[in-house]
């Protein structure tokens, strides 16, 4: 059942989501050659917890971890660990935080020195996907229009679309209804609503689409072990149209980047 949120909720969902979004800023800075994924980790958690909020992930489902560090071949889920990064490295790194009783979540793909032109191409694209899917979330609009944009778009660049993970509905729990497949057809599934909350987060791969879960029970990785990238926003619909509740903003001002939603 979706639970649609009124305006007071999104605004508290909006301060969560904000949480996440000045943590994955401070992280932006620590991304690079040599850096230790559990250091990150410990950071995060520190930061959220210096924000007043609750790291989102640690001890859900068992996770150990404050933060999900996915590296190259790795698409969603890798837990952070004691390899370092190295050149050309391309690093997922999903966040959730709990303020007010909400979930923030949202993920950015870093690039690591000089990463690969043909995977720099699959980052962007996976970017361009995300922005693709939230254009569709239209009060009137249909669940498959956002989908069909998101698959779209990376099939038209030659990549790959992750079928087994997808989006959802995001509030007092991190995964709420609606299913949000990154894959799928126009005018097909649940027309959407004013209040809806979702976290859009395309998962593409360079290769094949096809995934394995590791005997970890949590890192999922490309069969083929080519790269993939994943990038996720929260998303309401407010006033009939999208209003995203996360920001890369942070991202970008550590970063240097310039002219970038
Ligand atoms: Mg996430
Ligand atoms: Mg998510």
């Amino acid at each position: 059942m979706i639970k649609y949120k009124s305006p007071e909720e999104i605004e508290l969902m909006r301060e969560a989501a904000l949480v996440v979004s000045r943590t994955l800023g401070i992280l932006a800075k620590e991304v690079k050659i040599g850096a230790i994924p559990n250091k990150l980790d410990k950071l995060a958690e520190e930061y959220i917890r210096d924000q007043g909020a609750i790291p989102g992930f640690l001890g859900l489902y068992d996770c150990p971890s404050t933060l999900l560090i996915s590296v190259n071949q790795t698409v969603v889920h890798g837990l952070p660990n004691e390899r370092p990064f190295e050149d050309g490295d391309v690093v997922s790194i999903d966040c959730g935080s709990i303020l007010n009783g909400y979930y923030g979540d949202h993920a950015y793909t870093f690039e690591v020195g000089n990463v690969d032109p043909e995977i720099k191409k699959l980052l962007k694209v996976t970017k361009e996907c995300l922005y693709k899917g939230i254009e569709q979330m239209h009060a009137g609009n249909r669940l498959g229009d956002l989908s069909f944009a998101i698959q779209n778009h990376a099939e038209k660049n030659g990549f790959g679309v992750v079928r087994e993970l997808v989006g959802h509905g995001l509030g007092k729990s991190l995964h709420e209804d609606p299913q949000v497949p990154n894959f799928g057809r126009k005018g097909k599934g649940k027309v959407l609503k004013e209040g809806l909350v979702l976290a859009i987060e395309p998962m593409i791969t360079q290769g094949t689409y096809r995934v394995r879960q590791l005997d970890d029970g949590w890192t999922i990785n490309t069969v083929d072990n080519k790269a993939a990238a994943h990038f996720e926003h929260d998303v309401a619909i407010v006033k009939g149209k999208p209003e995203i509740l996360s920001t890369f903003d942070y991202v970008y001002e550590a970063l240097g980047i310039k002219e970038e939603k």
